[in-house]
C-alpha cells in the first residue's frame, strides 16, 4: 500500500482543540489532534485526545494517573451529593416506600452514568477536564430536578 500525503489542512474547530487533517493520495483522510502534553508540555499528534505524550516519563506519569485514580474525586463527589440529597428529602417522601425505591433506583442510574464516563476517560488515557466537570454538573442538576419531582409526587399523595 502506497500512501503519500497529498495535502494537510487545519480546520478551525475551536481554540482548544487543534485538529490537523491529512489527505492521502489514495483519497483517504485522517484527522489528528494537536495536544499539549500535560506532563512535559510538548506538542504532539494524537488520534485521540490523550492528555499525555508517549515519552517515557510522561507514559509513567500516565500510568500513575490511571493507577492513582484521580477520577475517584468525581465518583466520591457524586456519591456524597446523592447521599445528602436523600437526607434532605422531606418527610412525606422519606416515609413513602415507593418514592424512596424510585430514588434508590435513580441513584444507581446516575452513579452508572458517572462511572461509564469515567471509564471512557480512563480507557482513552484522558485526564479529567472541563468537559468532565460539565458532565458532573449536568448530572447534579438532574438529581435536583428529580428530587423536586419526588416532592411534587409526595404532595399530590397528601391531598
Ligand atoms: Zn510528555
Amino acid at each position: 500500500m502506497n500512501k503519500n500525503i497529498l495535502s494537510i489542512s487545519i480546520p478551525v474547530i475551536d481554540d482548544k482543540t487543534n485538529i490537523v487533517r491529512f489527505h492521502f493520495s489514495d483519497n483517504t483522510e485522517q484527522e489528528f489532534f494537536i495536544i499539549t502534553c500535560d506532563n512535559c508540555h510538548r506538542k504532539f499528534f494524537s488520534m485521540n485526545k490523550n492528555a499525555l505524550c508517549n515519552n517515557k516519563d510522561c507514559y509513567n506519569a500516565r500510568r500513575r494517573e490511571r493507577d492513582h485514580s484521580i477520577y475517584n474525586f468525581y465518583y466520591n463527589k457524586l456519591s456524597s451529593y446523592l447521599g445528602q440529597a436523600k437526607l434532605k428529602l422531606p418527610q412525606n417522601v422519606k416515609s413513602n416506600i415507593e418514592l424512596i425505591e424510585e430514588y434508590n433506583s435513580q441513584r444507581k442510574f446516575y452513579t452508572n452514568q458517572m462511572n461509564n464516563r469515567i471509564k471512557e476517560y480512563k480507557d482513552n488515557n484522558r485526564l479529567p477536564d472541563k468537559e468532565l466537570d460539565e458532565f458532573y454538573n449536568t448530572i447534579q442538576n438532574e438529581v435536583k430536578n428529580f428530587c423536586n419531582k419526588l416532592k411534587e409526587k409526595a404532595e399530590k399523595n397528601d391531598y
